[in-house]
């Protein structure tokens, strides 16, 4: 298993800009920071913490405008959002197959890259019932500092 804290960056983002081409869409000045926000982390960040990084970049960005706007990137398929349990949509613009650690406490998200993973063999028989066009595989539990805050925390019942 690998596990990747940098994005693949420029590889990614040029390819991400020809599928906004090919879908006709303007890589207008504020679409372009949200894009770039969006491709530069690795936390898989609310519609509200990019609209608070791209605000710090530029001015003028509605919340409204970038809710929009990545709703747009989801439906042309240049970001996903990360199925998680809490209510708020996280997003994505890893285009390569990966996986996911879900922190139950904290909600980081983690990405995970997995060969096996992701070459699952399908039950057999899947197909004739639904065509599978992506999957993404979940690990919930608890993230490192969780996990020590939970484990190592001194027993304050006791006095
Ligand atoms: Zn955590
Ligand atoms: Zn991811």
């Amino acid at each position: 298993m690998q596990r990747r804290t940098h994005k693949t960056g420029d590889n990614n983002r040029s390819e991400l800009e020809s599928i906004c081409k090919k879908h006709g869409l303007a890589l207008t000045i504020q679409r372009r920071a949200i894009l770039e926000t969006l491709v530069s982390r690795t936390d898989h960040p609310t519609a509200d913490q990019v609209y608070e990084a791209v605000s710090a970049r530029m001015k003028g960005v509605s919340r409204t405008t970038v809710y929009r706007v990545l709703d747009t990137f989801v439906s042309i398929g240049i970001a996903k959002k990360v199925s998680n349990p809490q209510s708020k949509a996280r997003f994505d613009a890893e285009m390569n197959r990966h996986h996911h650690l879900t922190c139950l406490r904290c909600g980081l998200v983690l990405d995970m890259f997995d060969a096996n993973l992701s070459d699952l063999q399908l039950p057999s028989g899947i197909e004739d019932e639904f065509r599978i066009l992506d999957y993404s595989v979940t690990f919930t539990g608890l993230c490192a500092s969780c996990n020590e805050a939970t484990c190592g925390r001194p027993d304050r019942s006791i006095t």
